[in-house]
């Protein structure tokens, strides 16, 4: 692994866009040396290979765990008693048993609400108009911080169209007061910091091809 790609990122960021490195796929090995680097979080989507590697690096008390993936029901007591940030949850129902399995456990997790803003049958996520009709009832859910919205682009646009679909998501987490937008992936991340996201989810960039 070359950390070039990671340093060099990282100089050119705003001081207000954090950079997730998502290490699905990885190794512990190579989450330590970004960690060597001042890396401390970090983003999984697959729970059980999130778990493994968790254990193998809990002596690295100031990492964060971001749970990136899509959120399977019956896991959700488990990733709220592990990971500190939740960006992908795409359903009021799920939402709401977070909330109260987060009330049960006395844990705190930091919520970004999936939102999907085109027409992509393979992503999940909140349509506007039902995050803006539901948000008042949200917001009175105990036990979690709703800390703003997350989206990810279909594959195969154009930077114009990327960053369009970017400024919807900015907008609409302004318009809901919410201070972080979780977008932008290896493909699209200049367009993303250019439409104001405050978290990058950067993978294949920073630690290679994915042998899946
Ligand atoms: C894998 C993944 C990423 C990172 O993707 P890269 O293209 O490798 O940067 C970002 N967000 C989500 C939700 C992912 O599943």
């Amino acid at each position: 692994m070359e950390i070039s790609n990671y340093l060099q990122i990282k100089k050119k960021l705003p001081s207000n866009v954090n950079l997730l490195a998502v290490s699905k796929g990885f190794s512990c090995q190579e989450i330590e040396i970004i960690k060597n680097e001042g890396q401390n979080d970090f983003g999984e989507s697959r729970f059980q290979e999130a778990i493994e590697k968790q254990l193998l690096l809990k002596d690295h008390e100031n990492i964060k765990w971001h749970f990136i993936g899509r959120i399977q029901s019956n896991k959700i007591r488990r990733i709220v008693q592990n990971f500190e940030y939740i960006h992908s949850v795409d359903s009021y129902e799920k939402l709401l048993k977070i909330s109260n399995v987060s009330f049960e456990e006395q844990k705190n997790p930091l919520i970004m609400l999936q939102v999907k803003l085109s027409e992509d049958p393979t992503k999940g996520g909140f349509s506007p108009e039902v995050l803006i009709e539901i948000w008042e009832k949200i917001q009175q859910f105990k036990s979690i911080k709703i800390k703003g919205l997350m989206t990810i682009n279909p594959k195969g646009l154009s930077s114009t169209e990327n960053i369009k679909l970017f400024k919807k998501c900015r907008y609409l987490a302004d318009s809901l007061k919410l201070q972080d937008c979780s977008m932008g992936m290896s493909g699209d991340w200049e367009e993303a910091v250019e439409a104001g996201s405050t978290w990058l989810r950067l993978g294949s960039i920073i630690f290679g091809n994915r042998t899946y």
